[in-house]
């Protein structure tokens, strides 16, 4: 298969702005659709909107002028008579057509009319018929240094050169059944729609192939576990559990309560549990987490809790430890960054029952983790893990239960159709004395406004994450460092407060030291990436600050959110960004980690930084749960039919699909 690189016209700069954005492969590139099209109409100068886009078809009038910039930048200017008057037309980066438009072409011009100068500066430029009454000009989401036409050309020229090779998805029955249009139509038409019903036509087939794909992973995941044996029968000590949860420092809310009874019954019962513990960033999962492996303990099983990053991990560990602190329950810690010698320890003691409950990252389902008798699985913020993932673990013993818990909620009927067999717990209620977080979208020019907002709660003695997307890595990048902002609140705070840093590429050890000292309040200003995105809790920090807003999935915005509020104080969440703001406001508006889900479910997959790292279950980059159910129950019913038909077991399609679910993965 050709790569990016062989795309003429990606060089390495560009090749690294797309990585970037997450575009790796050639297949990531023909699938980075548009997140909307313009359509340009094609009128009239005089009906035409200031600063309106459009198309205009005219004659050139005078001779080009040609002016040329340092870097390679050039420009022309001409006149162009249409049948409703003189405009000027100005564009850049054309200069090797000036030999072509010669006095009395006739072109087709699109740009933006400025009708104060009654100048068109154009954007493209066309010798050619074109023959449709508009334009559809697909939008793409880019990164500074690459355009949008840039984006089109890559894209253009990788289907050119290498659209046969896309792996169409799509078996063939199931391509004449509805009558389809292959693959590499299919993109074509979507990168380049001349009519808005073919537009829809292969829109539905993309998001089809997508959810079919989809669909069969999940089928295909569940037809193994199927095969595999039943689950574990256990006796839970009932009067044991409720004493034990009465020295838990807060009560629990009802909704957990039925949680934590809905999973004790499932341990209890013979069959394999296979849960969903799904409730909003604050709703209290953990506690149910630790106590459904206090019970699995109780009966002498091991579990197993995986979070998807060290810190969390971490986290987890040492509330665990505390939870604990009056049983003889052994726990561990298994990360990327615990020692090799540590690791040998804890693979041993793992494999000899010595150690009852273990947590970690994706440490816990290497090859060298034998257990000795895991009972229960469970993995936090499920759904930055992908379903290949959680199937992988090892075990000398039964098949585990397996309980996964998500703040992405998913409604329910469509829960039921993406995961059927499994149950769902559901935590609506917030525990008692939250209040709502108040959310501001400001400007980068209102830095003044939160630099003192900031200052309002430092003086009360609380703390404030600050959150910036990108550590210095590409001088191209014009986005706001960690650096930059810490010294930037340095010369704001001066001494008055402890600033300190966090970033993905720091070693873990030196993350857990600072997360600890934010923590004990020794370091009252967390300048941070993403790192403290899922689960991180610091109760007596109230402010979250976010730069960049525009850059991240609001459900990303979410998810960081939900790290202030989480004491009994007032809480605010600032989201700067020039950009963008209207989808902004929803975050203004909307507290429930459902609803925003949702906008998120619409919108995401476009551009969503992030889609990268959350590239779990949920991630689609042209379907939609919401909005296309009925191609994806279409999708659920053919893909089962397909899996399940003998005679294609050798059928390299069906090889491709399973592959296709660890690549996605
Ligand atoms: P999430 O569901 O986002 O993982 P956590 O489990 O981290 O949420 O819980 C958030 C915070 O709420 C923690 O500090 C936790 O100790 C606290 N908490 C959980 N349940 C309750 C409760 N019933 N009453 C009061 N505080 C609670
Ligand atoms: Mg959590």
């Amino acid at each position: 298969m050709a790569e990016l690189k062989d795309v003429k016209g990606i060089g390495p700069k560009s090749l690294s702005l797309l990585n970037k954005i997450g575009i790796n492969t050639l297949e990531d590139l023909v699938t980075h659709y548009p997140f909307r099209y313009d359509v340009l109409k094609r009128d009239d100068l005089s009906k035409i909107e200031d600063g309106e886009k459009i198309i205009i078809d005219g004659k050139i009038e005078s001779v080009p002028i040609l002016m040329r910039f340092k870097a390679g930048l050039n420009k022309m200017n001409f006149r162009l008579v249409t049948p409703s008057g003189i405009v000027g037309v100005s564009i850049f980066n054309r200069a090797f057509l000036k030999s072509k438009l010669l006095v009395g072409t006739d072109v087709i011009i699109i740009g933006k009319l400025d009708k104060t100068k009654n100048v068109i500066t154009a954007s493209d430029i066309k010798l050619d018929v074109l023959s449709n009454k508009v334009k559809i000009e697909p939008i793409y989401h880019c990164t500074s240094g690459i355009t949008n036409k840039n984006m089109s050309t890559y894209i253009n020229m990788a289907l050119l050169m290498f659209g046969k090779e896309i792996q169409d998805y799509i078996p063939k029955k199931y391509q004449e059944k509805y009558n389809f249009v292959n693959k590499k139509t299919a993109l074509n038409i979507i990168h380049n729609p001349s009519t808005g019903e073919k537009l829809k036509e292969v829109t539905i087939r993309l998001k089809y192939e997508e959810l079919f794909q989809f669909m069969f992973k999940i089928n295909y995941l569940k037809q193994q576990n199927k095969k595999e044996k039943n689950g574990l029968y256990r006796h839970i000590d009932r009067e044991q559990m409720n004493q034990f949860i009465k020295t838990i420092p807060f009560t629990l809310t009802n909704d957990q309560k039925i949680a934590v009874e809905e999973i004790l019954n499932d341990l209890e019962s013979p069959n394999r549990m296979n849960r969903l513990l799904q409730g909003d960033v604050g709703s209290g999962k953990t506690v149910i987490a630790f106590l459904a492996m206090y019970a699995n303990a109780l009966c002498g099983y091991q579990s197993a809790l995986m979070a998807p990053t060290e810190i969390l991990a971490n986290q987890h560990y040492q509330n665990l430890c505390e939870f604990l602190k009056n049983t003889d329950i052994k726990v561990a810690l298994l990360t990327g960054s615990t020692s090799k010698k540590e690791k040998n320890e804890i693979y041993k003691k793992l494999n000899d029952g010595t150690i009852s409950i273990v947590i970690g990252t994706h440490a816990l389902i290497q090859d060298e983790v034998a257990y000795h008798n895991l009972g229960l699985v469970i993995t936090d913020e499920q759904h930055r893990f992908g379903v290949y993932q959680r199937a992988n673990l090892q075990n000398k013993g039964v098949k585990p239960d397996v309980l996964y818990m998500s703040a992405t909620p998913i409604p329910r009927t469509y829960a039921l159709t993406i995961f059927g067999d499994m149950d769902v717990s559901t935590i609506k209620e917030q525990p008692k004395g939250r209040k709502k977080i108040t959310t501001y979208v400001k400007k980068n020019s209102e830095i003044k406004d939160v630099l003192s907002m900031m200052y309002e709660e430092l003086k009360k003695n609380h703390q404030v994450y600050v959150i910036a997307p990108l550590i210095e890595e590409s001088e191209t990048s014009d986005l706001t460092t960690v650096n930059e902002l810490r010294d930037q609140m340095k010369l704001a705070f001066k001494d008055k407060y402890r600033i300190d840093i966090v970033h993905g590429k720091m070693a873990s050890g030196a993350k857990d030291i600072i997360m600890n000292q934010f923590k004990n309040n020794e370091v009252q200003i967390l300048i941070s990436t993403t790192v403290v995105e899922v689960g991180v809790d610091v109760p007596n920090a109230t402010t979250m600050v976010i730069f960049d807003a525009d850059r991240f999935g609001l459900s990303t915005l979410h998810q960081l959110r939900g790290r202030v509020g989480r004491g009994t104080s007032q809480s605010q969440c600032i989201l700067i960004s020039d950009s963008d703001t209207e989808r902004l406001k929803i975050m203004e508006r909307e507290d429930d980690g459902f609803v925003i889900s949702e906008e998120d479910f619409k919108l995401r997959g476009h551009g969503d930084l992030f889609g990268v790292k959350q590239s779990g279950d949920m991630t689609f980059k042209i379907a939609s749960i919401k909005n296309d159910y009925k191609i994806l129950l279409q999708a659920k019913k053919d893909s089962k039919e397909y899996l399940e038909e003998e005679e294609t077991a050798a059928d390299s399609l069906k090889e491709k699909l399973i592959q296709s679910i660890t690549k996605v993965n």
